[in-house]
């Protein structure tokens, strides 16, 4: 299983919310968290979305 991190340069701006296709992350409070990181297919769409590059992918 990929291992999802978001570190504390996130806004919250919620790209990866909508850009993740298996719905990985949620906004908590003013940072998303990766919530359904099990799911994860490691596609990195969302490292090279985010504005700010909060996420890391690593896989396997
Ligand atoms: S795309 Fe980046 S800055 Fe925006 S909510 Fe996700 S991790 Fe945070
Ligand atoms: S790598 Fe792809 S599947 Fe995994 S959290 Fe990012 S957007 Fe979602």
């Amino acid at each position: 299983m990929p291992k999802v991190t978001v570190n504390e340069d996130c806004t919250g701006c919620e790209v990866c919310v909508s850009t993740c296709p298996v719905v990985v992350f949620e906004i908590q409070g003013d940072r998303a968290e990766p919530i359904n990181e099990k799911d994860c297919i490691a596609c990195l769409l969302c490292t090279t979305e985010c504005p700010v590059n909060a996420i890391t992918v690593e896989e396997d």
